[in-house]
């Protein structure tokens, strides 16, 4: 399963940038996933919570932020958002195109507990 190894190499990311002590602090994990970049959300997500499950990073939550897959035109040098596997630029027609986001996944943040708060 694609996902799973997906969620695997998160973990280890994670597990590069915080040290052991502060695992069971972290609480969200948050990932860039491309539009095009064959991921699936939910089943990347649950993945990431079979792994961590009874781990010290247990209570930490994947938080995944889409981004358009978007593409260059050499063509006219416009800038379009792509959908589905159709690259075709809407200004000029040109099929010579590139796409320059959304095709790949990125850890953009870890987010590890503040100071508790004192609730009344
Ligand atoms: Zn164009």
């Amino acid at each position: 399963m694609h996902e799973l190894s997906i969620a695997q190499n998160i973990i280890e990311i994670v597990q590069q940038y915080v040290p052991g002590a502060a695992m069971a602090d972290v609480r969200s994990v948050r990932v860039r996933v491309g539009r095009l970049s064959g991921v699936v959300a939910d089943s990347l997500e649950f993945s990431f919570s079979a792994i961590v499950a009874g781990t010290a990073l247990g209570s930490a939550r994947l938080n995944i932020e889409h981004v358009p897959a978007i593409c260059r035109c050499e063509g006219c040098k416009g800038e379009f958002e792509a959908t589905e596997f159709v690259f075709v630029c809407p200004g000029c027609g040109s099929v010579n195109t590139r796409l320059i986001s959304g095709s790949d996944l990125q850890v953009v943040d870890i987010d590890l507990e503040e100071a508790p708060v004192q609730k009344p």
